[in-house]
């Protein structure tokens, strides 16, 4: 694309499942897009805890948005954090990973930045337990669960072997379902054999959430099905129960009666709870819109920002109608606002936009999910196989499919995890978080 080019101008921020769909949207629309996203890859979130555990590795969840878009002539991409806009004179103002800023000018605008890990005020507790949002964490996450095996192994004081094969989980949503499960049989499973001082399964799984029942939003029949499946995987379920304080050595949880109980923990993970990130709350004070509870963007039926028809909303960081933060949402709202784009810029209208619910999955352990999609509900083996099909057909690119079947096979037939890699000076960075390990756990001749 050349600076006389005088085509319209679509900038997208966000090349997760919103933004690459509205990209889609525009191939063969008369105009010029930059897409810009912070990282170089789309990410399929779904599989993020078979990353953490070691099932697949991270370019099996990840394509590079450049190859996605290769053959979008009118696309171009831009590696980029997006900071804010000047609505008046419509750009999109970034910093470029070497720290200096740039600038995007549009004619469209569609947000598609996703949302982020919220700690519900309490952001000092990120430094202990990491969230499952990007590849980063995914990967910190595997760090922590294998880094804390190892430490078992060779710890020397059984109280220590009993805190590092303590796993606590905040958050009983599908992310921590699945992470809960995939740690018992990466315990009871995987790794059954590999050591010689640890009995690997004595790890205990801790799953924490304030609500009544794991899984709530998929309804009781499932939700019951979901926490019996835990049960059977040896997961310790704490419902009603709210997290207070997360340190270095564990948590503090408070119970309905509200009675405090501390849980001792080498590996404390956060699933709960969500947060738009900031450059949603900049293009909202740019452009007047609302923000809901958790920061989304207010937008009308044409997902455009009252006022600013130029400016689409997306995805996880969209705010309409109470629709979930889902992928299925997500790649229709980005389908839709490439299509209106397209139509606007033929002189064509477009009808306000309509969700077609195709329902949701959560895997519990091999052989055993939870789907429900409309009135038809699946648990066990069942949603298992509706499950397997569904993320084979979603999953970006058809080589992460063949590579991801071929993952499924030998973790599924064989317990085989290959995708353990972390490295010693990984390992060094957990004990730089731990660094406040009290006397009493740390290690003979260990100095703090
Ligand atoms: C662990 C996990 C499991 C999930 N499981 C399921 C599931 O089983 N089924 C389901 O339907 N949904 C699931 N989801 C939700 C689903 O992944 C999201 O709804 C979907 O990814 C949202 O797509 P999006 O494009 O709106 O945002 P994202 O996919 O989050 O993409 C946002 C993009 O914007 C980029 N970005 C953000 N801020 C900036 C900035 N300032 N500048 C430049 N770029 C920026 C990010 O790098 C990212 O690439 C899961 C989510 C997670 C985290």
């Amino acid at each position: 694309m050349s600076d006389q080019d005088d085509r319209p101008r679509v900038v997208i921020i966000g090349g997760g499942f919103a933004g690459l769909f509205a990209a889609r949207a525009l191939r063969r629309a008369a105009v010029q897009v930059t897409l810009i996203d912070q990282a170089a890859h789309h990410l399929f979130q779904p599989l993020l805890y078979q990353c953490a555990t070691g099932i697949l590795s991270e370019g099996k969840i990840t394509a590079p948005l450049r190859e996605l878009l290769r053959k979008h002539q009118n696309v171009e991409f831009a590696l980029a954090e997006v900071t804010g806009i000047d609505a008046d004179r419509r750009r999109v103002l970034a910093t470029r990973p070497t720290g200096d800023k740039t600038e995007f000018g549009y004619d469209y605008l569609i947000v598609a930045a996703g949302v982020q890990q919220s700690y519900f005020g309490h952001d000092e507790f990120a430094r202990y337990a990491p969230g499952m949002k990007s590849i980063e964490d995914a990967l910190v996450i595997r760090r922590r669960v294998f880094g804390a095996f190892e430490m078992a192994e060779s710890a020397t004081k059984p109280q220590e072997r009993r805190h590092w094969l303590t796993f606590a989980l905040v958050g009983a949503g599908p992310t921590g379902v699945e992470l809960a499960g995939q740690i018992r049989e990466v315990a009871t499973k995987t790794l059954r054999s590999e050591y010689r001082h640890i009995k690997p399964e004595d790890a205990r799984v801790l799953l924490f959430d304030g609500g009544s029942a794991p899984l709530a939003p998929f309804g009781p029949k499932l939700s019951a099905k979901a926490s019996s499946s835990l049960d059977k995987l040896g997961v310790e379920q704490h419902m009603h129960s709210i997290v207070t304080q997360i340190d270095g050595t564990g948590l503090s949880v408070r119970a309905e009666d509200g009675t405090e109980t501390r849980y001792d923990a080498g590996t404390v993970l956060w699933t709960a709870g969500i947060a738009a990130p900031s450059v949603a709350t900049a293009i909202a004070q740019a452009t007047g819109a609302k923000q809901d509870r958790a920061g989304r963007i207010e937008v009308g039926p044409d997902l455009g920002i009252p006022g600013h028809p130029e400016i689409l909303v997306t995805g996880d960081v969209m705010s309409l109608n109470k629709l979930p933060g889902v992928a299925e949402v997500a790649m229709q709202t980005g389908l839709y606002a490439g299509r209106r784009i397209r139509h606007e810029v033929a002189g064509r209208e477009t009808k306000p936009f309509r969700y077609f619910d195709l329902g949701s999955a959560a895997y519990l352990s091999r052989g055993r999910a939870v789907v429900s999609v409309g009135k038809l509900q699946f648990a066990g083996f069942p949603g298992w196989v509706v499950w397997l099909f569904i993320h084979i057909g979603f999953l970006t690119g058809y080589r992460n499919r063949v590579g991801a079947v071929l993952s499924w096979w030998f973790a599924f037939t064989r317990d085989l995890r290959r995708e353990r890699t972390f490295t010693t000076k990984q390992v060094g960075i957990v004990r730089d978080v731990y660094a406040d390990l009290p006397a009493s756990l740390a290690p003979p001749g260990d100095e703090h």
